[in-house]
């Protein structure tokens, strides 16, 4: 290892080792490399480019997309006394070519630049005259269609090899599936680059899912279960965050709303209420999270599935950040996706909906996993594990099949039986026997099937009604109120001509946090 990368770790910066990949990444770029790092979010990618732009002479341009964060950092550096600067669209013309000149006279360390201004030919042209020692392109999922943030000015930035075409370039980023890798390789046109991966492990973390049956009761036995503990949880509606929000406060619960909806202040003080633990629980769409690091968040439920694995991955991420057990509990049910799946499908932009099918589809085979949740994730991000992990749910609590052939002919003849003329909740009341006005009205109570499945709970018909929906032997009728049909595939099984395999039903296992649930 070069002293000098250790000098001004320790020196500058103060701190007394490398963590994991840093040592790895900097000696490639000090050795004039091209280099892609793909490191979690904390894992440290900054020390990445900006110790090799102090220990190299000349400096270094990194490129970042978002002007807070690039402040941010100007101001950090700056107070360890190291000579950076920022140009983007904020500055005026006098401001911007005051930088030039100090760039030309070595005044500088590190530049931090917008991408679109960059590339603007007259801006480029007057860096060639002194060209960097380093281009670093942070968030470079960006680049990419297939990342979850595309940005087309990213895309175009492999024409600063035409000007700069014998500086190192160094990609960073902390979410990049294998697609998305390679086109930062192609298209930012890395050349032999070395790659670190680090883990995106995070075994304190613990991934649990349950069917999502009575979602508001379902959330409030697990926050009760594990009383004081601060979590998040995430909803895809605005409408649906307040609707959680509103009832966990009326069952009192310290629990904010945030989302993008709100007033700025409304939101800093939600914000500031959750930092200081002044509420439990910040009930929230994705807006909330981005660069706040709160150590101790020790659950983060999914209310709703997200859109992509790489959100998943973000959001349940702010868990756990001490190290501690924590968990991510996600409710899912095989609706919901239908729901998405017609929403990516109102994107007008073809392509773009592709992309966000195929990345629900792999987030649609996560929830639907019989697999070790973990392997699921990891593999994902093409890091190939093959023993389960022994913390999340498949693992603790296997999925049990059985014959569940009269399971659903009581299911099926009841739809029958009921006419085909009515949803989930109907169906099941007849099933379980309920003395409900409609029930005497319709003169069900007199049918064979009427309370033929009283022994098993509401849930429990909820989960068989879904998956036989799942299989294709009932159809919900969107036409015509959402009515469950017997489709052909039911015939066989009432007829007793196959055997039907299912899932048992598996309603609410969990216990508290970092506790078994046998
Ligand atoms: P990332 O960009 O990967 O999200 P940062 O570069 O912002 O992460 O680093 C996260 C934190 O870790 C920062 O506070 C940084 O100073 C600290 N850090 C980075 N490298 C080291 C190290 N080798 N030793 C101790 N702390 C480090
Ligand atoms: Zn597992």
């Amino acid at each position: 290892m070069s002293s000098s990368a250790l000098s001004v770790l320790q020196n500058v910066f103060g701190y007394p080792s490398f963590r994991k990949g840093q040592q790895e990444v900097i000696e490639a770029v000090l050795n004039g490399q091209d280099s892609l790092a793909i490191m979690p979010t904390g894992s440290g990618k900054s020390l990445c480019y900006q110790i090799p732009a102090i220990a190299l002479p000349g400096y270094a341009i990194v490129i970042s997309p978002l002007i807070a964060l690039m402040q941010d950092q100007v101001a950090q550096l700056d107070s360890l006394g190291i000579a950076s600067a920022f140009i983007n669209s904020t500055l005026d013309y006098q401001q911007q070519n005051d930088i030039l000149t100090q760039l030309q006279y070595n005044q500088i360390k590190i530049l931090y630049v917008a991408p679109e201004k960059l590339l603007q030919p007259h801006f480029l042209s007057q860096l060639e005259q002194f060209p960097p020692n380093l281009i670093a392109i942070d968030e470079a999922h960006c680049v990419s269609q297939w990342g979850h943030d595309f940005r087309p000015d990213y895309a175009q930035l492999g024409q600063l090899r035409n000007s700069f075409s014998r500086t190192p370039f160094i990609a960073l980023t902390a979410t990049a599936d294998i697609a998305t890798r390679k086109d930062i390789i192609d298209l930012l046109k890395l050349n032999q680059a070395f790659e670190f991966i680090g883990s995106f492990d995070r075994p304190n973390i613990r991934y649990i899912q349950q069917e999502k049956f009575k979602p508001l009761q379902q959330v409030e036995q697990y926050i009760k279960r594990n009383t004081g503990q601060c979590g998040i949880i995430y909803c895809t509606s605005r409408k649906r965050v307040e609707e959680v929000a509103d009832y966990l406060t009326r069952h009192n619960f310290k629990a904010m709303a945030y989302h993008a909806g709100l007033d700025v202040s409304l939101r800093s003080h939600a914000q500031t209420e959750w930092l200081k633990d002044n509420i439990q629980i910040m009930v929230a769409t994705v807006a909330f999270g981005m660069g706040i690091n709160k150590p101790d968040v020790r659950f983060v439920i999914h209310y709703d599935i997200p859109r992509s694995i790489e959100s998943f991955y973000q959001e349940t991420g702010r868990a756990g950040r001490d190290g501690l057990p924590s968990e991510a509990l996600m409710l899912y049910e095989f609706s919901d996706a239908d729901r998405i799946r017609w929403m990516i499908n109102q994107n007008e932009h073809y392509q773009r909906a592709e992309v966000e099918h195929h990345k629900f589809n792999s987030m649609t085979a996560l929830a639907e996993s019989e697999t070790c949740r973990r392997l699921v994730l990891l593999n994902y991000f093409g890091e190939n594990k093959d023993t389960n992990c022994g913390n999340c749910d498949i693992c603790l609590n296997p999925p049990t099949r059985y014959i569940g052939t009269t399971d659903a002919q009581k299911v099926l003849s009841c739809v029958y039986r009921t006419g085909q003329s009515s949803g989930f909740n109907y169906v099941i009341e007849v099933l379980r026997g309920a003395k409900t006005q409609r029930v005497r009205d319709l003169q069900h109570n007199e049918l064979s099937v009427y309370g033929i499945g009283k022994d098993k709970s509401q849930e429990y018909w909820l989960s068989i009604l879904r998956q036989l929906v799942h299989r294709g032997l009932l159809v919900i009728d969107i036409t015509n109120n959402g009515h469950l049909k017997l489709t052909e595939l039911a015939r066989p099984v009432l007829r007793n001509q196959v055997e039907l395999e299912l899932a048992e039903p598996q309603i609410n296992v969990t216990a508290e946090i970092g506790k078994d649930s046998k």
